[in-house]
């Protein structure tokens, strides 16, 4: 071992993320968010390396990933044991936030029986801004300065395309690698070894490294794919309100319940509304055509077998199976959604503020204290793209389908108050021409589903 290969990965977030850490609230913690970002002992931002490790040994395949990453393995007889330690050393992160705050967002869960919020699911998680910067340091030491193992290491560093902490499938955490920086230090050379002999730090490959990967020439990985062969657009039809959970605090009067906006001040429907909104939909088709679904709020919990599971991932409920064997319990810990949501901004919206109070049953006029306020966006339009993280099932595919359809029909609301007008959507032509294309073939992919899955009873 006598070249050490420093490597410098530049990692941008195109959306807010970032790793929680839940672990460090404390009792007195009351105004902390539910979900903190993780800091070092300083108070700053941070993401551990062994996310990153992780994230990088999972991208590599899997032929690779022992001369990469090491491995640990039991032989079939218990007696030896496997050994072998990575290659590749994550050395440290490093995170650079652009001028923007980190934010909090709020969710709850929909009860699928009542259509409200569900009790007790009320969270926030803390986020850092898109636009974070992510340095991350890494090392591999090999014994000649051309080594194979550091150009395939480059070559999948230039497709990969990392998330940073949880929430992927709503939207959290995407990023982009913008450039990678290598240097090769000879410690059998009087140059290598003093440049690794008197300095130290960052500054080994930040100063001397050369551009093996650069974001602006190579194009580098792209997005996860979409779903459907077109984007769909939509025009707020009547108005939206999707609550930020603050308030504009006015004198005199009540406070404005605010709507939620992303960094460039644009009104957003967040990726979690359109998932669970969705998902709430697609769960209510199959189960009204009697087909096999499950009902994941408010009902028994998620079974983690069918079609919409599979989709959209699924979580065990704590302490649901407190009966269930060891081994059963460690089998069902859940699993990732395949369906990547984002969230969308609102163009070209209104912002209005309205104002609403409750009627006194008894004397009809205004009931005291009842008055409140809120933002609503008007007249907004907005791209929704539904990418994929793996493969989903046809069925799947065909009641998200119809989902749309619901929604582009009107039958669907997202947001806040879809009861008394709000939250409506109305397609572009262009959108509701290719849903009307594809309905057809959604219902017959349902109909044939069920005709394999449901067995006829023969009369004797
Ligand atoms: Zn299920």
């Amino acid at each position: 071992m006598s070249v050490v290969h420093l490597l410098r990965a530049e990692l941008e977030l195109t959306t807010p993320g970032g790793v929680t850490a839940p672990e460090s609230l404390t009792i007195g913690s009351v105004l902390r968010p539910d979900l903190p970002i993780a800091t070092d002992g300083w108070g700053n931002p941070y993401v551990p390396g062994t996310s990153l490790a992780g994230s990088l040994r999972d991208h590599t395949p899997e032929d690779e990933r022992e001369t990469c990453f090491g491995t640990v393995e039991q032989a079939e007889d218990g007696a030896a044991t496997k050994v072998v330690a990575s290659a590749v050393r994550v050395l440290g992160t490093r995170l650079e936030l652009p001028d923007a705050e980190r934010t909090v967002r709020r969710r709850t869960a929909v009860d699928r029986h009542r259509a409200a919020a569900q009790e007790n699911t009320l969270h926030s998680r803390e986020l850092l801004p898109a636009g974070t910067k992510l340095l991350v340091w890494l090392r591999i030491d090999t014994d000649t300065v051309r080594s194979a193992v550091v150009d395939t290491f480059i070559d999948r560093l230039s497709t990969w395309r990392p998330y940073i902490g949880g929430g992927r499938t709503t939207g959290y955490g995407h990023a982009r690698l913008l450039r990678v920086l290598h240097r090769g230090i000879d410690l059998g050379t009087p140059e290598g070894l003093s440049a690794w002999l008197l300095s130290g730090g960052p500054n080994l490959v930040d100063d001397r490294a050369t551009v093996v990967y650069d974001h602006a020439e190579r194009g580098g990985a792209t997005q996860a794919p979409p779903l459907f062969d077109q984007p769909l657009r939509f025009r707020v039809a009547d108005a939206l309100h999707i609550g930020s959970g603050e308030r504009l605090e006015r004198t005199n009067r009540t406070g404005v319940a605010t709507v939620l906006r992303g960094t460039d001040a644009l009104p957003l429907v967040p990726g979690t509304t359109w998932k669970g909104v969705l998902r709430a939909r697609c769960e209510l088709i199959l189960r009204s055509i009697g087909a096999d679904a499950c009902t994941s709020v408010g009902g028994t919990g998620l079974c983690g077998d069918c079609d919409i599971c599979v989709a959209f991932g699924w979580t065990e409920k704590s302490g649901a199976h407190d009966d269930t064997p060891d081994e059963e319990r460690r089998r069902s810990i859940g699993a990732r959604g395949r369906l990547l949501f984002t969230d969308t901004p609102l163009h070209g919206g209104r912002i209005r503020t309205r104002h609403h109070v409750a009627l006194d049953r008894v004397f009809g006029g205004a009931r005291d204290e009842a008055l409140f306020t809120e933002e609503t966006v008007e007249d907004g339009d907005l791209t929704l793209t539904i990418r994929t993280d793996g493969e989903i099932s046809e069925t799947a595919r065909a009641a998200l389908l119809l989902a749309l359809c619901d929604l582009a029909d009107g039958r669907l609301g997202v947001g806040g108050s879809t009861t008394r007008g709000y939250g409506t959507l109305a397609p572009h032509p262009d959108t509701a021409a290719f849903l009307d294309e594809q309905r057809g073939r959604a219902m017959a992919t349902l109909r044939a589903h069920l005709d394999a899955t449901t067995t006829e009873e023969v009369p004797a």
